[in-house]
């Protein structure tokens, strides 16, 4: 039977990186998709594999426009007959290339994306296995209508759920709220858990604007919210206390702002929903959602931010918005 094809596209990340000759000593990306999987010899018995590396970066420097040209080019490989992508990465940005790739990838089709958290050289480094599992799971017709997969350390995560929780264990990677949906063990991806998939938004769209995120300390008093709008900001998610609460003399400052552009409230609490209708005092979830805010449902501050600006970008009006949110409460 003929092995299923996929489409391997390297964007760097530690997975890539080698110590470089620069004064830093450090180590940078080098490694290309297709060193990535000669490396791995059981890759061949697992897919017939087509390798890019449409970029050489470090994580940090990705900018969602990139990710929305890979998006792109996994959609037309889909269209081409390719019946999975695996997309490699480095792991300090996967969470929001896995939500992108989510919102912009429709169909049935596998995308899984993984990364590294040891270099390339590094004793017991974690890339090869990670390629492995990612194949496997790419190459899985379970995997199929789940939208796009991180799968790190045998672990196979929601791109919607998943966050880096470590800066440095190859277990990183948890999804909080309701854990990984199944694992790569004996070599077979396992699901325990199925979810169904929330709704995309079209890829061919404006450019995306700058949405700021803003995460609220005790004590603060909004000053920097008031100046977004001049800062060019076409929307914003705040990162509020707990359920979604900020100091009483901010709810003012937020209906101000929420006023000129949309804005979004999430928790900075590492997981659970905001409120919607619980707190009565001022500048809880009940007063900041009557202030014109949108609550971020179960989406991180990070996620939040990335769906809104797709959102603006697809010409969503504020009823567009709410109804982009909605899945996620
Ligand atoms: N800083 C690296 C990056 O995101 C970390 C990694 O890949 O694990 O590119």
């Amino acid at each position: 039977m003929a092995l299923p094809r996929l489409l391997f596209l390297s964007l760097g990340g530690t997975i890539t990186m080698v110590p470089t000759d620069s004064a830093s000593g450090g180590i940078a990306p080098k490694l290309g998709a297709a060193e990535l999987v000669a490396s791995v010899p059981a890759l061949a018995q697992t897919a017939s594999i087509e390798a890019r590396s449409p970029f050489k970066l470090p994580s940090p420097s990705l900018t969602i426009a990139n990710l929305i040209e890979v998006a792109r080019t996994i959609n037309e490989s889909f269209a081409a007959g390719f019946d999975g992508a695996v997309v490699i990465q480095g792991t300090d940005t996967i969470e929001e290339s896995a939500f992108i790739l989510d919102l912009l990838v429709p169909g049935d089709k596998p995308v899984v994306i993984t990364g590294a958290m040891r270099g390339a050289d590094a004793p017991g480094a974690d890339g090869p296995a990670n390629l492995l599992a990612a194949a496997r799971v790419g190459a899985s017709a379970d995997a199929r209508a789940l939208g796009a997969l991180a799968v790190l350390n045998y672990d196979i995560h929601a791109a919607r759920f998943v966050q880096k929780s470590h800066t440095a264990l190859p277990s990183a990677f948890l999804s909080p709220l309701v854990g990984a949906l199944g694992v790569v063990a004996e070599g077979r991806p396992r699901f325990y858990a199925r979810i169904a998939r929330n709704p995309c938004l079209p890829i061919d769209a404006g450019p995306p604007g700058p949405i700021a995120l803003v995460k609220v300390p005790m004590g603060d008093d909004g000053r920097q919210l008031k100046s977004l709008p001049d800062l060019g900001f076409v929307g914003a998610v705040i990162e509020a206390m707990g359920a979604g609460h900020v100091h009483a003399d901010v709810a003012p400052i937020l209906a101000e702002l929420a006023a000129k552009i949309p804005v979004v409230l999430a928790s900075r609490s590492m997981t659970g929903p905001v409120f919607e209708a619980t707190y009565g005092y001022p500048g809880g979830e009940i007063d900041l959602i009557n202030r014109g805010l949108i609550p971020s449902g179960y989406l991180s501050g990070l996620k939040a931010r990335l769906l809104l600006g797709l959102a603006l970008r697809a010409g969503s009006d504020r009823a567009r918005i709410r109804e982009a949110f909605r899945p996620y409460q």
